[in-house]
């Protein structure tokens, strides 16, 4: 088998300064050069995966369409579907879904290991970092190169250089460069370049600083991209190239740019592919379908109008809780040219306070979110009933089609006290209740019913005028469902259940009839969302805010 090419990316001075929108914009280079690429992100933390995370510390766990499913040892398989938020900008940049094994986190590594200790295999053998879990590293890493036929895989290291969580894993680069050829990988070092004002300077300090780190564990960088708040300057550039060891050229510039999208586009304008091409000794043609991408980047950056979404939810603390939700919505705004302004709207706040409701009148449309456990519901339940009444566009993702329904079992059915079992376990009428096959488990490890799964649409609704298809795959990360039997019984009172799951045995989305555009499913649209082909349901939402705002 011929081995792809690998490039490492690792990231300096502070996390959070745009390593996966750098690491999916050099795999987007290496696309339009007519490459086949594939990213692979390394996460030092002991979860197995980030869907037992603090969404609002950690981001929000992105989806995959597959299932990784691995068993270490035959007593025991971990299977995921969950894995970083880096995915969603990986998978909105190269356009295609990516397996949910190229997340590889050190508490997957460990398990492994020990778990093969357990079953004898290193008998006789002190099992140690080096070289057990290096080893295990590398075997990660090489079958995702296994899996599929690729050109270059671009492999993210979460964290910075100098953390102790992540030693493992640059070991294991370092042993890895070591016995491939030198041609055959790369190392990309992401460092930040803070601008101090009172002198008027670029500061190379800390950049300087991380390299070498790098250097200390016998890693040098090939290149360096330095983040910033503006574009690099000369002697920033000639200082950084002479403390790296690396010509000027390799090193480049990220400032803050108006449209993440266009990353790519400034990358190339630099040189970086062509450099990268050159030093792994690849020949490519020039690069393709950039034009298209330029063209696609100025759908955001020339917006003609502005749209206005309320997002009604309770975790409200970062803007990443939602990336995905809040891409979508971008992607769905430019195409129909407008720049969409979210604005978060705690329900908590709603609950305290019930005459904010109001204030959901001046938006062109209410997003209600996604979402776990009691606290902020009762605000999301007062939300969807407000554009029930209001006849408000709404589009209720997951949890906020459970708190529709919720609403809609309230007041519109009369049924006092209906709620989720979620939410309350004692309610007279649970509406929302535990899948039949979530009632035997106790775990909380990728146990939800996760992943992509196909979705049967009814005509005659707005999810079948949004998608034009009867059957549709979307993917899902739930553990509770809408409950048949209300849902038929609120049907007769307007409800329109527009979507099940194959066997007609999980309600996936419901409407409210004669109304103007208030949909709720119970999957997550959003994760196959891209900034060239907006998912059809967000797109249709959006017309519909848009419809709304210009009346
Ligand atoms: N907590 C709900 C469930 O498990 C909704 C989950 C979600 O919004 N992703 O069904």
């Amino acid at each position: 088998m011929k081995m792809p090419k690998f490039i490492f990316v690792t990231g300096g001075v502070l996390s959070g300064i745009g390593k996966g929108v750098t690491t999916a914009s050099i795999a987007k280079l290496l696309q339009f050069r007519g490459y086949n690429v594939d990213l692979v992100k390394i996460d030092p933390y002991l979860n197995v995966d980030p869907g037992t995370l603090n969404p609002v510390e950690h981001g929000e766990p992105f989806v995959t369409d597959e299932l990784y499913e691995f068993c270490p040892a035959p007593s025991f398989t971990y299977r995921t579907a969950e894995v970083d938020q880096d995915f969603g900008t990986y998978e909105r940049f190269v356009g295609r879904p990516i397996h949910p094994r190229n997340n590889i986190t050190s508490g997957q590594i460990y398990l492994s290991v020990i778990l093969q200790e357990r079953l004898g295999k290193f008998l006789g053998s002190t099992v140690q970092i080096i070289p057990h879990i290096t080893n295990e590293i590398k075997r990660r890493i090489l079958e995702v190169a296994d899996a599929q036929k690729l050109d270059v895989i671009l492999i993210e290291v979460g964290g910075t250089a100098g953390d102790i969580e992540g030693a493992p894993f640059l070991e294991a680069i370092r042993q890895f460069r070591l016995e491939v050829p030198r041609q055959d990988t790369l190392l990309v070092h992401v460092t930040l370049v803070p601008y101090l004002p009172a002198v008027d300077e670029m500061k190379t300090k800390p950049t300087q600083h991380s390299v070498k780190e790098l250097l200390s564990v016998g890693l040098q960088p090939d290149l360096i991209v330095a983040r910033g708040k503006r574009q690099l300057t000369e002697s920033a550039r000639r200082k950084i190239a002479l403390y790296s060891n690396i010509p000027k050229e390799a090193v480049i510039s990220n400032p803050d740019l108006e449209e993440i999208y266009e990353l790519p586009i400034r990358f190339y304008e630099q040189g970086l592919d062509a450099y990268i091409l050159q030093r792994l000794e690849m020949v490519a043609g020039p690069p393709r379908a950039m034009e298209k991408w330029r063209e696609i980047v100025q759908r955001f950056t020339k917006t003609k109008e502005r749209i206005r979404i309320a997002m009604a939810g309770k975790y409200m603390r970062m803007g990443d809780t939602y990336i995905s939700i809040c891409e979508a919505l971008r992607h769905a705004g430019a195409q129909e040219g407008a720049a969409v302004e979210i604005d978060m709207v705690d329900t908590e706040d709603i609950e305290q306070n019930p005459a904010l409701l109001e204030g959901l009148k001046e938006y062109g449309g209410v997003l209600s979110t996604p979402g776990f456990g009691s606290r902020g519901t009762e605000g999301m339940i007062q939300t969807a009933w407000k554009c029930i009444e209001e006849d408000l566009p709404y589009l209720g993702i997951c949890f906020g089609s459970q708190m529709l329904f919720t609403a809609f079992c309230r007041y519109s059915m009369g049924l006092k006290g209906a709620n989720s079992t979620e939410i309350d376990p004692q309610t007279p009428h649970p509406v929302v209740d535990l899948l039949p096959e979530q009632r035997q488990i106790t775990e909380k490890g990728a146990t939800m019913r996760l992943g992509g799964h196909p979705i049967v649409v009814r005509p005659k609704t707005r999810l079948f005028e949004a998608y034009k298809k009867k059957n549709i795959r979307e993917r899902f990360r739930h553990r509770y469902h809408l409950m048949p039997k209300y849902v038929e019984k609120a049907t007769e009172k307007g409800l329109v259940l527009s979507a099940t799951d194959k066997s007609g045995r999980i309600v996936n989305a419901i409407e409210v009839a004669d109304k103007y555009w208030i949909v709720g499913v119970q999957c997550h649209p959003e994760f196959t969302s891209r900034p060239d082909a907006p998912n059809p349901l967000y797109l249709a939402f959006i017309r519909a805010a848009l419809k709304r705002q210009q009346h």
